[in-house]
C-alpha cells in the first residue's frame, strides 16, 4: 500500500474507535486546540473497527464539520486496535503520524511533547506511561509481559502497551508495507526505527465506558507480540525436551544400578504419576506453542485482506 504524498512537518493523528460514544463527544474539543496551538497543518484520522453503537455516526458528523482536517475510515467489521491503526495509516499523509485512543487515556495535551522530539530527529518517539490509571490486575500483567517480551526478543521497550507514539512517515510507510495478518505497532515500529528515543507520558483513567480487551482478548494480543517478533518461545520446547530426555535417561540408568545393588523398586506408583502428568503437561503446551506459530502462518497463507475498509467519510460527499 502506498500512501499520498507526504505534506512536509504535517501531523496526522490516528485515533482506532470501538464503541466510543461515551467518549467521542470530549475527544476532538480536547484534541483540536492542542493541533492548533502546534502551528503547523494537521489532520485527524479515526477509524472506526465495526462499532455496534453510535460511533460510527459520531464520527461521520465530525468529519462533516471538519471538512478536509478529519477523516474516518469506516471498517466493514473488527479487525481489532492495531490492524484498525493500520488501515488508518494508509490515510494519511503528515509526515510525523501519531496514535492515540480514543478513550482519552492517552491526555492530547502530551502530543506537542511528542512533536518536539520528532522535530529533534526522532523517527519513533515511544512513551511510557508514567502512574498509570488500569488496574492492578492490568498492570501486573503488562510488567510480567514487557519484561518477557524483552527478555524474548532483545528489544528494550520500557511500556509496550502504551499506544500514544509518534513515527515518521518513512517508518509509517514500512509498517504498512510489512504485510502481516497479526501485528503489535509499537514493535514493529521499534524494528525499523533508525534513532528512536523514549518518553514519559501521562495517563489517565478511562473518561467513560469499559476496556475493549477481555482476558482472552490480551491473552491474544501478547501472543500476537511475542510470535510476531521472537521463535525464541518455540526453541525454548526443544530445549525443555533435551534437558528432559537428559534427565529420563539418567533417572534410567540410576534405576538401573539400584535394581542390581538393592533390586527391584514398585513403589513410588504415584510419583510416576505426577511425573508423567507434568511431563505430558509441558508436551501437551509445547504443542500449543507450535499452533500459536502454525495459526498464524496459516492465517498469513490464506492471504485474505487484513482489514475491509468499507468507506472513508472525509466530510465533504453524501448526505
Ligand atoms: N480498539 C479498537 N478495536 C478493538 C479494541 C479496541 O479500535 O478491537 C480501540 C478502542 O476504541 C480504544 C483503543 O483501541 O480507542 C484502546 O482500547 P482500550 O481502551 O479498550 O484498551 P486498554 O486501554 O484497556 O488497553
Ligand atoms: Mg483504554
Amino acid at each position: 500500500m502506498t500512501s499520498p504524498t507526504p505534506v512536509a512537518r504535517k501531523v496526522s493523528i490516528v485515533i482506532p474507535v470501538y464503541n466510543e460514544e461515551g467518549n467521542l463527544p470530549r475527544l476532538l474539543p480536547r484534541l483540536v486546540p492542542v493541533l492548533e496551538g502546534l502551528g503547523r497543518p494537521w489532520e485527524v484520522v479515526f477509524v472506526d473497527d465495526g462499532s455496534r453503537d453510535r460511533s460510527l455516526a459520531l464520527l461521520k458528523e465530525a468529519a462533516r464539520s471538519h471538512p478536509g482536517r478529519v477523516k474516518a475510515v469506516e471498517l466493514l467489521r473488527n479487525a481489532g486496535q492495531h490492524m484498525a491503526i493500520m488501515a488508518a495509516f494508509g490515510e494519511t499523509d503528515g509526515e510525523y503520524v501519531i496514535t492515540l485512543d480514543a478513550d482519552l487515556q492517552n491526555p492530547p495535551e502530551e502530543i506537542p511533547k511528542l512533536v518536539a522530539k520528532m522535530d529533534e530527529g526522532h523517527d519513533v518517539v515511544g512513551t511510557v506511561r508514567a502512574n498509570r490509571k488500569d488496574t492492578f490486575f492490568r498492570k501486573a500483567a503488562s510488567r510480567l509481559v514487557n519484561r518477557t517480551t524483552a527478555l524474548l526478543t532483545g528489544m528494550r521497550l520500557g511500556d509496550y502497551g502504551c499506544m500514544l507514539r509518534g513515527y515518521h512517515r518513512d517508518v509509517v510507510d514500512v509498517m504498512t508495507a510489512s504485510d502481516e495478518v497479526t501485528t503489535f505497532i509499537p514493535a514493529l515500529a521499534q524494528l525499523y526505527a533508525r534513532h528512536p528515543v523514549e518518553i514519559e507520558v501521562a495517563h489517565e483513567e478511562r473518561a467513560e465506558g469499559e476496556s475493549k480487551y477481555s482476558v482472552l482478548r490480551l491473552v491474544r494480543l501478547n501472543f500476537d507480540l511475542m510470535t510476531g517478533f521472537s521463535v525464541v518461545p518455540l526453541q525454548l520446547f526443544g530445549l525443555l525436551g533435551f534437558l528432559t530426555a537428559l534427565f529420563g535417561f539418567g533417572f534410567g540408568v540410576f534405576l538401573l544400578v539400584r535394581r542390581l545393588v538393592v533390586g527391584a523398586e514398585v513403589e513410588g506408583v504415584f510419583t510416576l504419576f505426577a511425573l508423567a502428568f507434568l511431563v505430558m503437561g509441558v508436551i501437551m503446551a509445547g504443542v500449543g506453542m507450535v499452533g500459536e506459530y502454525v495459526g498464524r502462518i496459516y492465517q498469513q497463507v490464506r492471504g485474505r485482506p487484513r482489514f475491509l475498509v468499507r468507506r472513508v467519510h472525509e466530510g465533504k460527499e453524501e448526505p
